[in-house]
């Protein structure tokens, strides 16, 4: 018999083996796995009573909440496709991907609800706006909590799903342009799920603070496997660091996932209060390439095990992991925050490759440079409603992921940059993320960002944006003094500007095509 890889089973198995354990905390509100799936069966009822059939998208603006993650249950119960929507956006944005989406019911923050009443009377197919967290109310929109309750929370009959059947569309971050839409099946997620769940050695024992924002695929994709293994999930609202190390000792978290931006914050909030986590801490970064040294920090500073994952919105998002196993001698501390801070192995599900302009691998001596391509169960169906890009990332079956990096003969995998942010100077290609990690090691140094600007003779130079760690004074010449006798002449910046803050993603990236673009537009 053909049994579908379909994502309900996951807080099904979690209701039959943990029913009385705390599934999930936000603020003052504790709902175990039992109470939980009530209230997903409430929400299924009230999708149904407002006809949501299979494949109808359903979407959600709201930062990291018991609602989302009840959010995701509810709607798949229904053979909805969740569609969740970046919370750092302009309302014009919200009226694009809501109509692009075609999403018929929202689901929003009542903080958040100001963005979208701006654009309502221009939204297409959004018949219903539903508001969470409602302290008043909106003039036809309904209440959440008083809505749910005029539903059963009684066993609810799923609707009939394949695993074909799609259970997102979520937009990329737009670090690099215009984000796009991206359809997931209900087994992309799955599959990813179990090997996520397998790498990062999920329990239940573990308690999860969710730090990425849930809308993001990274942050989309993890309550599946903490949900599967009846782990406890505490959400965090809004990044702040103190009250990140206030839940981490209050609750016990024993995993959080994050952008190296925002474990850069709380290393600072750390080192300010003194404070100490005495329990074990596995901190999973994601999203950007930290260098050795902030691995050292971390797991030196702090004494938290430092585990870095890469992956795409395309691909469900994880593909490879940096864990530290034999065949692997690692002789030293100063070996193994290195291996660390690259992406690593190919995770279990996923092949990855490096490939030339071609499509042939490039050779595995740790220092080629090619395109990551990968082919998984994991990858997109494609990009909704734009087939151009979906045939220029997808070829022969493999997805070509823009992101440039070598390859060593243990099959270890290390970013060198996007393709987008190579610097092109005289000729030579220049790693952004390489001078950046140089930069990195300067004490005064906090954040950093190094982009190609145009120049007359040699087509493109770098040039750095630095943030300045509080406390610290920096010139420009003391970091050209430092560079110098770490890199090659032709990859040190050619200028520096100091900031007090790069302009980043709502999931902590730096927005390196906002910085380029001021420098770009005043260069002329
Ligand atoms: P857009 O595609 O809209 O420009 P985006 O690529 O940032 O935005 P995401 O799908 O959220 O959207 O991010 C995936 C990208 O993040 C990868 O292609 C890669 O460039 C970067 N990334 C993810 N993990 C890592 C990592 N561990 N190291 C370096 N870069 C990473
Ligand atoms: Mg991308």
């Amino acid at each position: 018999m053909h049994v579908p890889l379909v994502l309900t089973d996951f807080l099904d198995r979690a209701v039959h083996l943990y029913g009385e354990k705390a599934a999930v905390i936000d603020g003052d509100r504790t709902y175990t796995y039992a109470e939980m799936q009530g209230r997903v069966n409430q929400l299924s009822r009230g999708l149904k009573a407002l006809s949501i059939e299979k494949g109808d998208k359903v979407a959600y603006l709201a930062p990291n909440s018991l609602e989302m993650l009840e959010g995701f249950y509810g709607v798949f119960q229904v053979g909805g496709v969740m569609t969740s929507l970046n919370t750092r956006l302009r309302p014009e944005d919200y009226l694009f991907i809501l109509n692009h989406s075609e999403s018929k019911v929202l689901f929003v923050d009542e903080e958040l609800y100001l963005l979208i009443e701006l654009v309502r009377h221009k939204l297409e197919m959004v018949k219903t706006i539903i508001i969470h967290s409602a302290t008043r109310d909106h003039d036809g929109c309904l209440n959440y909590e008083e809505w749910l309750k005029e539903f059963s929370n009684a066993p609810f009959d799923c609707v009939e799903l394949e695993e074909t059947d799609y259970a997102s569309l979520l937009y990329t971050s737009g670090t690099t342009g215009d984000p796009k839409g991206v359809l997931l099946t209900h087994r992309a997620n799955y599959l990813h799920a179990m090997s996520a769940m397998h790498h990062l050695r999920i329990s239940d024992e573990d308690k999860l603070l969710h730090v990425l924002p849930m809308f993001h695929v990274n942050g989309w994709g993890s309550p599946f496997y903490y949900t599967a293994n009846g782990a406890t999930q505490i959400m965090l609202r809004k990044v702040d660091p103190a009250v990140l190390l206030e839940k981490v000792e209050k609750y016990g978290v024993s995993v959080m996932h994050m952008a190296p931006t925002v474990l850069n914050m709380v290393l600072e909030e750390a080192k300010r209060t003194k404070i100490t986590v005495d329990h074990p801490l596995r901190v999973v970064i994601a999203g950007s390439a930290p260098p050795p040294a902030f691995v050292r920090k971390v797991e030196e500073e702090l004494g938290w095990t430092f585990i870095q994952v890469y992956g795409m919105t395309e691909i469900s998002p994880l593909i490879t992991i940096s864990e530290i196993r034999s065949p692997l001698e690692v002789q030293s501390n100063s070996e193994r925050y290195r291996l660390k801070a690259k992406t690593g192995y190919e995770m279990i599900g996923s092949k990855v490759r490096v490939v030339d302009e071609l499509g042939e691998p490039v050779s595995n001596d740790g220092k080629s440079i090619g395109e990551i391509a990968t082919r998984s169960n994991n990858v997109m169906q494609g990009y909704y409603k734009n087939n151009e890009a979906t045939s220029a990332a997808i070829r022969n079956g493999w997805l070509y992921t823009g992101d440039m990096a070598t390859i060593d003969e243990n099959g270890y995998i290390e970013i060198v940059d996007r393709k987008k942010d190579v610097i092109i100077s005289g000729g030579e290609n220049i790693s952004s993320i390489e001078v950046e990690s140089i930069l990195y090691e300067h004490p005064g140094v906090l954040e950093a960002a190094v982009i190609a600007v145009p120049h007359e003779k040699w087509g493109e130079v770098p040039h750095a944006v630095v943030v300045v760690r509080d406390g610290h004074t920096l010139t420009e010449e003391e970091l050209v003094t430092f560079a110098q006798s770490k890199l090659a002449r032709f990859k040190i910046p050619k200028a520096f500007t100091f900031m007090d803050q790069l302009p980043k993603t709502a999931s902590g990236k730096i927005q390196k095509v906002v910085i380029r673009k001021q420098f770009w537009d005043e260069s002329g």
